[in-house]
């Protein structure tokens, strides 16, 4: 097999041909696959061959063995999960992050991918309302930003016991606290797992999954020893953010770090209409976002916040002789993160930032929920119908009389395949859960998706 450096031209040709029929598909295409993994092994499931292919044949052979197993994700017709689409600019910058192949661990050799990155990072402080000296990392996504913000926050609050878990780990010390609301995603307990610090001590959460203060405030009187909190902007059933102000107040009082999982609910601090409901948050010592759901760059993209520069550094930084340093005062990306060796993920950020510029990131959290809400007043119509969270954000659950309907409701809605929408279980019921998190859905979109429910409905 002949590698040929003018197979470039051809595979990108081709790459970008099938991209841009995917995408000129997606307005009318079913939202669900066509087939299952097992139905697409039938025809992928081959033995490696012997000789090599073409380049550009290869590229299209890929692109029509995926085509049956597609889900239209970047749909205005896709609420599932919480997943967002893709911007049109931050599409364009991932594909040359991906044709520029910068290894983004350093400064000094990457440059301008390095640049790209810092900015993108002072644009997130800056639209989020969060303090400016500020470290920014750029992870996979929101799981490893709440692990880099526990980890900056395992590091300090040991320090401050006296205990230096660099050098020592964590046996033998101080046991640490980690307090979370009832209802924090799931993610959280896995950082807190693959940081040694066990299960998480549960304070309770109200109607809407908000932590309860005063719960927090009891179960810290009762704490002797180092204590992180965890709270929650954007609750993956309500939308609900917890109440930050107080929270963070009485979690200080206790020499607390307070870390906030915003995967989503985070953009709210962007938009001048919400900003309220996340009054107080830029108080918390570290944050957690992605970019892949709300703000629409591409897969993977998390943001991890840690207000204190220096604790990230001592928690994560490495020094050897081979890794450079641009200069001794400034943090490397690779201080900032778990990983060394990464894609340019933050590239995509600027370019989003940059298409949408401030008034446009406000705009489209805006539009987001206004969405969801006129989602939820529509299907409100329906007899039968119960909209269960009150919907502050992005996020709408609703109910349709008994479990069993709603499960029923829920399988014919994605078997006909015009929306997508999450099955779910909160606060005791079956629920639908629609999560509006994609740039292009549109007035259009909603109208068409409160028909499907209905039909779904009628069966
Ligand atoms: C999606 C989500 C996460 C996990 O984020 P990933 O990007 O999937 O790692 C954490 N917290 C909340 C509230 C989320 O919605």
């Amino acid at each position: 097999m002949e590698l040929d450096p003018n197979d470039y031209r051809r595979a990108l040709q081709s790459a970008s041909e099938h991209a841009l029929d995917w995408i000129s598909s997606l307005p009318e295409r079913p939202v669900r696959p066509e087939l299952d993994v097992g139905g697409l092994l039938a025809s992928i499931d081959r033995p490696l061959p012997e000789n090599g292919s073409d380049a550009a044949a290869v590229v299209d052979e890929l692109a029509a063995l995926a085509a049956p197993g597609l889900m239209a994700m970047p749909s205005g017709r896709f609420f599932g999960w919480v997943i967002g689409g893709t911007l049109p600019a931050a599409m364009g910058a991932d594909w040359l992050v991906s044709a520029w192949d910068q290894n983004a661990a350093m400064r000094y050799p990457t440059p301008a991918t390095a640049a790209l990155e810092q900015v993108a990072g002072s644009w997130l402080l800056d639209v989020l309302g969060l303090p400016s000296e500020s470290d920014v990392g750029f992870t996979t996504g929101a799981t490893m930003a709440n692990w880099t913000g526990l980890a900056a926050a395992r590091a300090w609050v040991l320090d401050r016991a006296d205990w230096d878990v660099n050098a020592d780990g964590l046996a033998g010390a101080p046991r640490v606290t980690v307090l979370v609301g009832a209802e924090r995603h799931t993610s959280l307990d896995l950082a807190l797992r693959y940081l040694g610090l066990g299960t998480p001590t549960i304070v309770d959460a109200d109607d809407q999954g908000r932590i309860l203060v005063e719960d927090l405030r009891a179960h810290l009187h009762e704490v002797d020893g180092p204590v992180i909190v965890c709270l929650q902007a954007g609750n993956l059933h309500s939308g609900a953010f917890d109440p930050m102000r107080s929270a963070i107040r009485v979690a200080h009082e206790h020499g607390a770090w307070v870390h906030v999982d915003g995967a989503f609910g985070l953009w709210a601090a962007a938009s001048p209409t919400l900003r309220e409901a996340l009054d107080g948050i830029e108080t918390a010592d570290s944050w957690a976002t992605d970019a892949h759901k709300t703000l629409n760059v591409p897969y993977d993209c998390g943001v991890a916040i840690v207000s204190r520069p220096s604790v990230t550094r001592a928690a994560l930084g490495t020094q050897t002789a081979y890794l450079i340093r641009d200069s001794a005062d400034v943090s490397e990306p690779f201080d900032l993160v778990p990983e060394m060796s990464r894609r340019a993920r933050g590239v995509p950020v600027w370019a989003a930032l940059r298409q949408l510029g401030r008034n446009g990131v406000a705009e489209l959290v805006d539009r987001l929920v206004e969405n969801a809400r006129a989602l939820a007043d529509g299907l409100r119509e329906i007899s039968d119908v119960h909209i269960v969270n009150d919907v502050a954000f992005t996020q709408v659950c609703v109910t349709f009389g008994s479990d069993e309907q709603t499960r029923a409701v829920t399988a014919r809605l994605i078997d006909e395949g015009a929306v997508w929408m999450s099955g779910s279980r909160w606060r005791g019921e079956e629920v639908l859960r629609i999560s509006v998190s994609n740039w292009s859905t549109d007035a259009a979109d909603v109208r068409f998706s409160i028909e499907a429910v209905r039909r779904a409905i009628a069966g």
